[in-house]
């Protein structure tokens, strides 16, 4: 990771959001002893690869939260940022209160419906709390209705039908193919046969209608969904897994002519935001090519740091390039699928790498904590 470097006075790195793009640009300026400070709404970081096993197994959900200030001490501050003023290198939270910059790390992501994703001002408690709710619901359900079948609602319905094999489990997906795009067709496949063995049922090329109107992550027996081809489904529970959003409040007005249509920041090669030097985008919320994964924002977080010290130094910055996929998913704690650079692996492979603790000592381990 490199040691420590003699950093001009002045120098203050903002990171604003603290998800796995943010945690690792953070921990690396903390061990280059770059003055830094990193602003999240939430009291703890989120492992939000482990979202979906904390839906379903009671007393999980607090090894998904890892407290940023036991980490990061002072330079760590909670709140929402609402604007950037790239004018005054100033950074705008709710309530007023301003944070100069003299670069700035932009990591705010995505957010979607909960449980994949939980984006609110919370203390660690509260957001534990809201899984655990969760998990007495799906106890209470005996059928389940997961809508959407991109990987989140795979591995969704997968962790249920794993933790409660007696209740019924169906996955509805406009499209006809499971799983992200950016996967081979063979692993895709995989996943749809893990799934059948399981026991999900599967409604593929086929949309509920009037989403908004529907009762999410509550049970309630014998509720009716229809869908646009007019059947009626009856289901206990309704849990949604479509429609991530970049999260891009906090810089839509300041940053305005820098993002693309759908929120994200338009970048060059060197990870900096389209018309300033002293501004990098990078995970989710970048507009670098898909696949987005917490492994992909880890590696653009190096290069994000990397370059502002270049830029010190007056080096030569580092080229960011996407490299082949590699992406697991977690088909509950016994069984997985996945590729790595490109190339599919067993499953057994995937069930013991990620699986069975979803990387969960990866972060805590980061976060120079112990898992409790
Ligand atoms: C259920 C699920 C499972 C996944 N599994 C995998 C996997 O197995 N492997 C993998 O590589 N990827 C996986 N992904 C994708 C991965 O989670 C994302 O690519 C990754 O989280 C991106 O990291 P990020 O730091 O860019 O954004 P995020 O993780 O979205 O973090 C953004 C952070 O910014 C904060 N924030 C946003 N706006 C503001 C604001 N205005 N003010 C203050 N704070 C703000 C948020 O609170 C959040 O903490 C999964 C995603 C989901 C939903």
């Amino acid at each position: 990771m490199g040691g420590q470097v003699s950093i001009p006075e002045g120098v203050h790195v903002v990171v604003v959001g603290g998800g796995f793009a943010g945690i690792a640009a953070a921990r690396q300026l903390k061990s280059r002893g770059v003055p830094f400070t990193l602003i999240d709404m939430k009291e703890a970081f989120h492992h939000n690869l482990a979202a979906l096993r904390a839906s379903v197994q009671p007393g999980f959900a607090q090894r998904t939260f890892i407290p940023f200030a036991k980490t990061f001490g002072s330079s760590f501050v909670q709140g929402r940022v609402e604007n950037v003023d790239p004018d005054r290198q100033t950074v705008i939270l709710q309530g007023g209160r301003e944070i100069q910059y003299s670069h700035l790390i932009l990591c705010t992501g995505t957010d979607g419906p909960f449980p994949g994703k939980f984006n609110a001002v919370s203390s660690l408690e509260a957001s534990v709390q809201k899984y655990e709710e969760l998990v007495e619901q799906i106890q209470a359900a005996d059928s389940v209705l997961v809508i959407g079948g991109g990987s989140t609602g795979v591995e969704m319905a997968a962790e249920i039908k794993t933790e409660y094999p007696e209740k019924k489990v169906v996955l509805i997906h406009s499209r006809i193919g499971l799983a992200d795009p950016e996967l081979t067709s063979s692993v895709r496949q995989q996943a749809k046969d893990v799934l059948l063995e399981k026991g999900v049922e599967l409604l593929l090329g086929q949309k509920v209608s009037r989403m908004s109107e529907l009762q999410l992550n509550k049970t309630q027996k014998n509720m009716k969904v229809s869908t646009e081809r007019g059947e009626t489904l009856t289901t206990d529970l309704i849990i949604c897994c479509t429609g991530l959003k970049i999260n891009s409040a906090a810089y839509s007005l300041g940053l305005k002519d820098s993002i693309d249509d759908s929120g994200a920041l338009r970048v060059n090669q060197y990870l900096q935001v389209h018309g300033f030097s002293n501004i990098f985008a990078v995970g989710d919320c970048s507009g670098t090519q898909k696949p987005k994964t917490a492994y992909v924002a880890g590696l653009q977080a190096a290069v994000a740091v990397t370059n502002i010290l270049n830029s010190l130094r007056g080096a030569e910055l580092k080229v960011y390039s996407t490299g082949n996929v590699t992406m697991l998913l977690a088909m509950g704690r016994n069984d997985g699928v996945g590729q790595f650079n490109g190339y599919r692996l067993p499953r057994f492979l995937v069930t013991l790498g990620k699986s069975r603790d979803l990387l969960l000592w990866k972060s805590w381990k980061e976060m120079q904590q112990t898992q409790p």
